[in-house]
């Protein structure tokens, strides 16, 4: 590799997607890449782990059909609205025109809750809580970057139904809880932010998004979360008799993380060198590299391939017998981003030794008899000292202006997020947006906080803008 990351992050990005085989973008359909092996093994154990919260917490994984009848999908207005544009149709089956085309989900609320309203009858039926790990369409008509805005994406999206408004909103609370505690995993610092009414999710009352920031500077939507309140019951007739009898309207949630979650790993955590992946998702997480001398080679593998044997019961492991050198390995494995690598030859071996190093760095002798047990404290070093890098990253990219040309200034020094003012109005973003700026919208735990509009002046409210992706 040998690519800076900062000051050269789109090249630095689109050079180890092809290095380290995470994506090919050589597939004919633009903003549709095909996920390789290293990018898929990766990708899918993220998703399992999220899967694994949102288990933890009470949902159940299901799937539903990709179409959606233009029928079914037009019943609510905004969400309509603010997905016509950019929905890829299903037209014809063999010549034959359809008569009732079909959508493509761009996202599964329309897909779900005709038939959540079958499901749902009495107030016993719920909480319901799904979700499901899948792809969407959207016909992006701007420029595409794998994993970070596409037509197809995968990812996974959350559901929920519940009696109240209150109940609800817990359940959004809940959601930012687990999902907050899902980044923290891969140790990507983010920021909860209330979306601006502009900027809410197309049929909600309102949304929570998780924002972090790229290594350039630019915020990246991680993830987002819905209260969708009464708007899509009504729409798809979601009713429920309460313990009077009574006819109800039911409540509703969605949240979802996309691969741009993952996408947020591979940028906050690479370096010059490559990819530094979080123990958990990386395929491989120990590699094995015997080092030969004088034709030994049998005599090293026998005893370093016992060891690799044994902590492949427990671990994701590579032993690397390939006709190379050892620094040549090194440097491969390093830029696929493998967490922890044991090297050895045959002086090491005889002494009942093995070198132990990780991906940042650190570097440990190690007997042999105690190596499986180090193993869990060597992740431990390794991830906390990758967590703390983009922690301090972060948190030196969160900067505090008032009116627009000390914004300026300040987003040319530092990028990253910016604490301001604005007053609401369509006008003043209309006019940060011309720079490429967005309102974000309102810190979660900082509301209520007022102050002069960045751009006119007038009295406002605290906000996060930033440049998003
Ligand atoms: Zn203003």
């Amino acid at each position: 590799m040998k690519i800076a990351k900062v000051g050269n992050f789109s090249e630095w990005y689109s050079k180890i997607l092809f290095d380290a085989e995470i994506v090919d973008i050589r597939y004919p359909v633009k903003g549709m890449p095909v996920y390789m092996p290293w990018g898929f093994r990766g990708l899918d154990y993220f998703f399992r782990e999220l899967e694994k919260l949102l288990d933890k917490n009470g949902h159940d994984k299901l799937l539903f059909p990709v179409a959606i009848p233009e029928s079914i999908f037009n019943k609510e207005a905004e969400h309509i609205k603010g997905f016509s544009d950019g929905v890829l149709w299903i037209t014809h089956g063999g010549e034959t025109e359809l008569e009732d085309k079909l959508v493509l989900r761009p996202t599964s609320e329309t897909s779900m809750y005709p038939i959540f309203a079958l499901w749902v009858r009495s107030h016993e039926d719920m909480p319901l809580k799904v979700y499901q790990t899948t792809t969407v369409y959207r016909h992006e008509t701007k420029a595409t970057r794998p994993l970070i805005r596409g037509r197809e994406i995968y990812w996974n999206e959350a559901h929920t139904v519940h009696a109240t408004f209150e109940d609800a909103a817990k359940q959004v609370d809940e959601a930012v809880k687990i999902y907050s505690e899902f980044f923290a995993m891969f140790g990507i610092p983010f920021l909860v932010i209330k979306r601006p009414d502009h900027d809410k999710f197309p049929g909600a009352e309102y949304t929570y998004a998780l924002d972090t920031l790229m290594p350039d500077g630019r915020s990246l939507q991680i993830g987002t979360v819905h209260h969708l309140g009464e708007k899509f019951a009504r729409a798809y007739s979601i009713k429920y008799s309460n313990e009077n009898g009574e006819k109800r309207y039911a409540n509703q949630t969605s949240y979802g993380i996309s691969m741009r979650g993952f996408a947020s790993v591979l940028g906050v955590h690479g370096d010059e060198k490559g990819l530094r992946l979080p123990f958990v998702i990386s395929p491989v997480q120990i590699v094995f590299v015997p080092i030969y001398a004088k034709g030994n080679n049998e005599e090293v593998d026998g005893k370093l391939r016992a060891i690799y044997e044994q902590l492949s019961k427990s671990y994701r492991c590579v032993y690397d017998d390939k006709n190379k050198r050892p620094g040549d390995k090194f440097y491969y494995w390093e830029m696929k981003g493998v967490p922890l690598r044991v090297e050895a030859g045959m002086r090491d071996l005889s002494a009942g030794k093995v070198t132990l190093t990780d991906r940042v760095g650190n570097k440990n002798v190690v007997d042999i008899a105690v190596l499986e047990s180090e193993i869990p404290r060597a992740v431990k070093e390794y991830e906390k000292r990758l967590f703390e890098e983009a922690r301090a990253f972060f948190d030196s990219h969160i900067s505090d202006a008032d009116g627009f040309r000390k914004v300026q200034s300040v987003y040319e020094e530092k990028n990253g997020f910016i604490r301001t003012g604005w007053c609401g109005s369509m006008e003043c973003v209309e006019r940060l947006k011309e720079e490429a700026f967005d309102v974000l919208g309102t810190e979660r735990g900082r509301e209520g906080h007022v102050r002069k509009c960045v751009i006119c002046g007038k009295e406002g409210k605290e906000v996060i803008i930033g440049k998003p992706y």
